[in-house]
């Protein structure tokens, strides 16, 4: 679809703190928290420091893609009422994964940004579904595509009727897996810039996959000019169940606020 002279290059997105505005002329929006949804005391404590840091929305899986059918697959339902009750305490808005058309309904309930993930990229149904709501949908990039085959990803939702559509960068695939998870590609920034007028998210955590190197990323696609980043935040890493070596300490996610802060777009 052209963009139009005009047209909204921004995603407008209402919380129950205020109005959020994803873009490139509007000041940074942080989005923070666990992996996956454990129990209410961990959802609730990590979106309470996350907002005392300055995050505006909780991110947290209720339905995880995992590689393996053995491994912790979310909680599912009773993990959307955690979020709910997350949102309501802190004031955050809510990002959780949909994976099945079957959810979608429940889950545009209670969150107030989509997640498509990167595996489910391509789910063409998938896509035309979520195109056909109206909740902001934010697309992460499959892990071997390209740029053209992302923006049409995206398209697949404009065109379904649903303009507000965030993308996500979180890594693609590496020939390196002894040091980082994926190869995290900050050119997209400046190449999605110039292509489309949709705002740019980073994810340094999946975009690394491990923790150290999480902070260093996260300046860096600043530098580049990203509108947003997603950083994962868990009370206690080392005993997490999805994703425990890519995730932040509330009080080392502080820290990097605070750092974020001086470099570039207020946050
Ligand atoms: C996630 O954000 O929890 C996730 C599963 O990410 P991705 O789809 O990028 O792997
Ligand atoms: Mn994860």
């Amino acid at each position: 679809r052209q963009y139009r002279h005009g047209e909204a290059s921004e995603v407008v997105v209402n919380i129950p703190d205020g109005q959020i505005v994803f873009g490139e002329h509007h000041p940074l929006v942080v989005v923070a928290g666990p992996c996956s949804v454990e129990n209410e005391a961990m959802i609730v404590e990590t979106a309470q420091r996350v907002k005392a840091a300055g995050a505006k929305f909780l991110r947290g899986g209720a339905y995880k893609p995992r590689t393996s059918p053995y491994a912790f697959q979310g909680h599912g339902e009773s993990a959307l009422e955690l979020l709910a009750k997350a949102r309501e305490v802190s004031g955050l808005g809510i990002i959780t994964e949909v994976m099945d058309a079957a959810e979608l309904d429940k889950i545009a309930e209670i969150a107030d940004v989509i997640q498509v993930g990167a595996r489910n990229m391509q789910n063409f149904s998938l896509l035309k579904k979520v195109g056909a709501q109206s909740k902001p949908v934010l697309l992460k990039r499959g892990m071997a595509a390209t740029i053209e085959d992302w923006l049409m990803a995206a398209e697949y939702i404009l065109a379904a009727g649903n303009p507000s559509v965030i993308l996500c960068e979180r890594g693609i695939r590496t020939f390196d897996r002894q040091h980082t998870r994926n190869t995290l590609d900050l050119s997209v920034v400046p190449v999605l810039r110039k292509l489309t007028h949709l705002p740019i998210m980073i994810d340094p955590s999946h975009g690394t996959g491990w923790s150290e190197f999480v902070p260093a990323m996260a300046m860096a696609a600043i530098a580049a000019g990203t509108d947003s980043l997603m950083i994962e935040v868990h009370p206690n890493p080392t005993k997490a169940l999805s994703d425990g070596p890519q995730s932040l300490t509330p009080e080392r996610f502080d820290h990097l606020m605070q750092e974020l802060a001086v470099i570039g777009k207020a946050v």
